[in-house]
């Protein structure tokens, strides 16, 4: 299964980086939660506490950098499932956002907003189907529905799969939980005859490609799937792109959403760290809980470099990118890319303190 895939690489990287380390400092050099260690050889070596395996925010950039091909995040993440197997957290205590737990901060969100897709019309025996992702499809359910209705009719696309594709579990370090949850997600698409999902989310679609390519069934981006008509404006704002960590190694969101912005006349202009150096935007690794200090100077430096490129516009291809941006306060426009390419313009400064309040009341 994927997740014990994903477990025994794990086990296996803390025993390298104790034996093949250097500690030649590249890798702290770019994350501002190793700079405030020593280095992952010392760490692997004493052996790493609860709160430093959820001050990772899992962004893989450590992974990027590394000139041995070490993964100093495989170690945090070990860390994190040793910390669920031997109860040093309280598991329920963080249902409130994963996904096996119908009262969950989305659900919720979505029942309070009446935000409900089961009434789109669909297909039933087509083999392709639209997977939003739960930020998107809660958060912006203005741009789930035109990117729905678009597929719908144009790319013959037969329904849309509300489920979230299990990540936050995994990164907890809920091991059998994530499992039981791709287990579920596998019983379900196979029942539908599912051939091809359309993924709207980096976190989704990287995830929805280890556990189902191998099973037959073919992965596409939106960016790929609909089309966008090509455009010789000049009068668009300057655009900046912040860089979603799941597509770090791959790039695949990282080209295909800049050709498609130029293609409908956007001026991009980059900040200094791009593709594989770009930084987590605090969001990952659920950090913003553990680590809220380190989540926000995360969205402050983005938030300097993106203001320091002079565009008006920071948009990002992940939705939960782009709402903890726009939660702080900034000369920039928060945009999703969906939000350029279809023409929906939103406004996300408030939906993060929206979803608390919901929550805590
Ligand atoms: S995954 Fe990201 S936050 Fe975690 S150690 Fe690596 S670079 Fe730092
Ligand atoms: S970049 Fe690699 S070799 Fe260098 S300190 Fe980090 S893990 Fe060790």
């Amino acid at each position: 299964m994927a997740c014990d895939n994903t477990v025994n690489k794990v086990q296996t990287e803390t025993a390298r980086i104790k034996a093949e380390c250097s500690q030649c400092g590249l890798c702290s050099d770019g994350c501002a939660f190793l700079a405030e260690n020593t280095s992952p050889a010392e760490m692997a070596a004493r052996g790493l506490t609860k709160e430093e395996a959820y001050s990772c925010s899992l962004c893989a950039k450590c992974q990027a950098l590394c000139p041995l091909g070490l993964n100093p995040m495989g170690m945090f993440q070990e860390r994190r499932v040793e910390t669920m197997q031997n109860q040093e957290l309280e598991a329920e205590e963080f249902n409130y956002f994963m996904p096996d737990c119908e009262d969950n901060v989305m659900n919720y969100y979505r029942q309070y907003y009446g935000i409900d897709y089961s009434n789109l019309e669909s297909d039933k025996s087509s083999t392709t189907y639209f997977f939003p992702g739960c930020t998107l499809m809660t958060y912006s359910p203005a741009l789930t529905k035109e990117i729905y209705n678009r597929l719908r009719h144009k790319q013959g696309c037969g329904g849309i799969l509300t489920d979230c594709c299990g990540l936050p579990l995994y990164q907890m370090g809920l091991r059998a939980r994530a499992g039981k949850f791709t287990n579920y997600l596998v019983e379900k698409i196979t029942a539908k005859g599912i051939k091809s999902l359309i993924a709207a989310c980096p976190n989704c679609y990287y995830k929805l490609k280890a556990t189902f390519q191998p099973l037959g069934v073919k992965i596409f981006t939106v960016y790929e799937t609909l089309d966008f008509p090509w455009s010789s404006r000049t009068d668009l704002p300057l655009c900046t792109i912040h860089d979603s960590c799941p597509d770090r190694m791959e790039g695949i969101f990282v080209r295909q959403t800049r050709k498609v912005l130029q293609h409908m006349g956007y001026r991009i202009v980059e900040m200094s760290n791009i593709l594989q150096d770009s930084p987590c935007c605090g969001s990952g690794g659920q950090i913003s809980h553990f680590r809220p200090d380190l989540a926000d100077k995360l969205v402050r430096d983005r938030l300097t470099e993106a203001e320091n490129t002079g565009a008006q516009i920071l948009a990002s291809y992940c939705m939960s990118c782009v709402l903890n941006f726009a939660r702080l306060e900034s000369g920039l426009k928060v945009r999703h890319v969906m939000n350029l390419l279809l023409g929906i313009d939103e406004d996300y400064t408030e939906v993060k303190k929206r979803a608390a309040e919901i929550f805590a009341s």
